[in-house]
C-alpha cells in the first residue's frame, strides 16, 4: 500500500522553481529556499542529552540526561535538527496540518544534510528508515501521513532504503500532545505492530517523525523493534521538545 505518491513530484517541482526564501520572501540565488540569514536564525539544537537529545540547559557537552541515566531508553539515540521553537514550530503545524508540504521539504532537506555530516565524521548508517505509523482511521482522516512524508525525503536525500509499512499502528490514540506523560505511555502500550512477515532480525533501523516530546511513541516503537530482533533502533526528528511539565 503506497498511497501517498501524488504530492511528491509537484512539490519537487514548485521547490526547484522557487526563487524566495520561504521564510522572509527575500529573493535568493541558493538550492534550498531559505536564505542564509534566517536558516542561521533557525532554532538550531545546541547542548542536549546524547541519548535523547532533549535540551540541556547549561553547556553540559557530552552529558546524558537525568531521565536516561535513571531509565535508558530502549532507542540509543535520537538525532534532531532544532528546538520545538519559533519559527520551526509553526512551519511543522503548517506542514502537518495546513497541508504546507514544501516547509516539510524544506525541514527534512535541512535535518539530512546534518544527518549527512554526521555520517561523514563516523556516525554509522542504519539499513532502513520507518516511518512512526498513523492509524487508518487517522490517515484516511487527514489523507496523508507526514513522518511518511518526511520519510520519503530522507531516503532519497541519504539514500537509504525506507519501509513505510513494516510498523503498524493498531489501535488509534487520542491527540497525544495535550496528554501527561503516563496517560501518554499507557495509550500507546498495545498500540503498534510489526506487520506480519516483517523480518528486522540483526537490523539498525531509524524512526523517522516531526517531533519528539515525551518520546513515548519512540520508546514504545524501539521497544517492539527490538524484542523482535532489531540491533538498533535511532529516532530522526525535526524537532524535540523540552520535557512537559510533570513528565518522569
Ligand atoms: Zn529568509
Ligand atoms: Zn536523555
Amino acid at each position: 500500500m503506497n498511497c501517498q505518491p501524488h504530492w511528491i513530484r509537484p512539490v519537487d517541482i514548485w521547490l526547484f522553481n522557487n526563487q524566495t526564501c520561504l521564510l522572509c520572501d527575500e529573493a535568493i540565488e541558493s538550492a534550498l529556499p531559505i536564505c542564509s540569514a534566517c536558516e542561521l536564525e533557525l532554532p538550531w539544537l545546541g547542548e542536549s542529552c546524547q541519548r535523547c537529545a532533549l535540551p540541556l540547559p547549561l553547556p553540559m557537552s557530552g552529558l546524558i540526561c537525568g531521565h536516561c541515566l535513571k531509565q535508558p531508553p530502549a532507542f540509543e539515540q535520537v538525532h534532531a535538527a532544532w528546538a520545538y521553537d519559533f519559527p520551526v514550530d509553526s512551519l511543522i503545524v503548517r506542514f502537518k496540518h495546513n497541508s504546507k508540504w514544501p516547509y516539510g521539504r524544506l525541514l527534512a532537506e535541512l535535518l539530512g544534510q546534518c544527518l549527512l555530516d554526521r555520517f561523514n565524521c563516523g556516525q554509522e548508517r542504519p539499513d532502513f528508515l520507518l516511518p512512526v505509523p498513523l492509524s487508518v482511521q487517522r490517515l484516511r482522516q487527514r489523507g496523508y501521513n507526514q513522518a511518511a512524508m518526511l520519510c520519503h525525503w530522507l531516503s532519497a536525500q541519504l539514500s537509504i532504503p525506507r519501509c513505510e509499512h513494516w510498523l503498524l499502528r493498531t489501535r488509534d490514540t487520542p491527540a497525544q500532545q495535550a496528554l501527561g506523560a503516563k496517560i501518554r505511555k499507557r495509550n500507546l502500550l498495545q498500540a503498534f505492530a510489526l506487520a506480519p512477515g516483517t523480518q528486522v532480525k540483526g537490523l539498525y533501523l531509524a524512526l523517522v517523525d516531526d517531533v519528539l516530546t515525551t518520546g513515548a511513541t519512540a520508546e514504545s516503537l524501539a521497544r517492539l523493534l527490538l524484542n523482535a530482533g532489531a540491533r538498533r533502533v535511532d529516532v530522526y526528528c525535526l524537532a524535540r521538545t523540552p520535557k512537559p511539565e510533570g513528565a518522569p
